[in-house]
Parts: C-alpha cells; sequence; structure tokens
C-alpha cells in the first residue's frame, strides 16, 4: 500500500534498524521503545492487524510468530522472559494499521499491562 509506513519500511523507502528479516517478515526496532529490546516484526506483505493476518491463511502468521522467536533468541531475551503483543484495533492501541507483533524484553514486564 502506498500510504502504510511499515510498507515504506518493507521497500526500504524510509530508514529502519532492521535487526532480522526472512523472504516473507522483517524485524526493525521501535523507534519508541518502552524495554530494553524493542523489536516490531511485520510481514512484508500489507494486511490491516492481527484479524487479517489471521484469516490470510496462508501461514504468514506462523512466519510471524517463528520471527518473533528468533528476534527473541538473538536478542538474548528468550531465556529470561519476553512479551509478543499484537495491539489490534485502535480500542486496544494500534496506531499503525499493517500488522505488527511487537517482541518486548530485557526488564521485568508486569501483567496486566494498561
Ligand atoms: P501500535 O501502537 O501497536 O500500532 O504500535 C506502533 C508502533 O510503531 C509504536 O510502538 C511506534 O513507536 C512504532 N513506530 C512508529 N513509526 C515507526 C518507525 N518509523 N520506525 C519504527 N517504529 C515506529
Amino acid at each position: 500500500m502506498s500510504d502504510c509506513l511499515f510498507c515504506k519500511i518493507v521497500a526500504k523507502e524510509i530508514p529502519a534498524e532492521i535487526v532480522y528479516e526472512t523472504g516473507r517478515t522483517v524485524a526493525f526496532r521501535d523507534i519508541n521503545p518502552q524495554a530494553p529490546t524493542h523489536v516490531l516484526v511485520i510481514p512484508k506483505a500489507h494486511h490491516a492487524d492481527a484479524a487479517a493476518l489471521a484469516e490470510a491463511d496462508d501461514g504468514l502468521a506462523d512466519d510471524v510468530l517463528k520471527t518473533a522467536h528468533a528476534v527473541a533468541v538473538q536478542e538474548g531475551v528468550a531465556d529470561g522472559g519476553y512479551r509478543v503483543v499484537f495491539n489490534t484495533g485502535a480500542g486496544a492501541g494500534q496506531t499503525v494499521f499493517h500488522v505488527h507483533a511487537h517482541v518486548l524484553g530485557g526488564r521485568p514486564l508486569t501483567w496486566p499491562p494498561g
């Protein structure tokens, strides 16, 4: 989508600190990190949110989750515990409507989230 911020990151039209990439996914550091590790994992294909990704029915959601796990291992937070979050819909705090998994770790994470 030409007006999508994260599609522009996929196309390398705007800069991002990419930490991991596969054929169908990209992972890059969040510009406003909420934890020592805060990486966003996205499918390269545009889907608005996690619900649309789930309905894509092509294994892409699986790829995103596998990339999230690979990022956690690469960042060294897998053993200490990390969180994978999909804010889904404006009411849940989603602000960028290209589905993304937040991978957060490197500090104690409290529950429930705000
Ligand atoms: P959400 O509120 O769940 O939609 O998350 C969107 C996330 O995208 C926020 O954590 C932002 O800090 C992050 N973000 C926005 N623009 C950029 C960008 N250009 N590069 C990296 N992260 C971004």
